[in-house]
């Protein structure tokens, strides 16, 4: 089984103000799109940085919902029967977002794209074999108010990735972790444990500082209890 990983990016973190990418930011995306199971620093190598920079930097980019989460793609083919295709439909009525509630729900569903033309829903499929699709079709055929258009079975998939190609001075919104306010530009940050906190200006960062040792104190007392 061929297995790859792709790093989902909210194309609406595009539009909150202050932090920008820069290209370390983008290198370091890129190099986790093309395998999500790198590490620090096997990334920090490529790019000639530290391995704490990676570390930093990685963590920010989360910290912004710029990183969403690390997905294994399956290639549907090396399972050997795999059946994909595309479904154009179109929804109609006041009972649209039930239908695609209920479509969003099926499993064999791997996305689904509000499309503009004659058609106004696309839907990607993919089953364990042609069987599967066809009774998959006669399913989607029986839901009321929903019209299929047009049915293309995928031949062989040459490229199939989410995202969008990345850019420099892209710009993401970084929340302090004591107020939970914006953060504008570089932040302030304070190591804690394995991770980085970021914050929006000097008094956060001492009030977090506190409770953070407080946090710690409690617990030490605790353990010598
Ligand atoms: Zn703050």
């Amino acid at each position: 089984m061929k297995s790859t990983a792709t790093i989902y990016i909210p194309i609406v973190m595009m539009l909150c103000m202050p932090l920008t990418l820069d290209k370390l930011d983008i290198a370091i995306l890129q190099a986790l799109m093309r395998d999500a199971r790198a590490s620090y620093r096997q990334i920090a190598r490529t790019l000639r940085t530290t391995t704490p920079t990676i570390a930093y930097r990685v963590e920010r980019l989360k910290k912004a919902g710029l990183l969403k989460g690390f997905i294994p793609v399956l290639d549907l083919e090396s399972f050997g029967r795999g059946a994909a295709g595309l479904i154009f439909a179109k929804v109609k009525g006041n009972t649209a977002r039930e239908i695609i509630e209920r479509i969003l729900a099926m499993q064999q569903v791997r996305g689904v794209f509000l499309i503009s033309g004659e058609s106004n829903l696309l839907i990607k499929v993919a089953c364990k074999d042609l069987v599967g699709f066809q009774r998959f079709e006669e399913e989607l055929a029986r839901i009321e108010g929903l019209e299929i258009n047009n049915v293309i079975m995928i031949i062989r998939s040459l490229r199939d990735e989410p995202g969008f190609p990345l850019e420099e001075g892209v710009v993401v919104e970084l929340k302090c972790d004591y107020c939970g306010g914006p953060i504008r530009g570089e932040p302030l940050t304070f190591r804690a444990g394995g991770a980085y906190a970021f914050l929006c200006c000097r008094s956060c960062l001492q009030l977090y500082r506190e409770k953070y040792r407080t946090r710690i104190k409690k617990l030490k007392q605790k353990q010598t209890n």
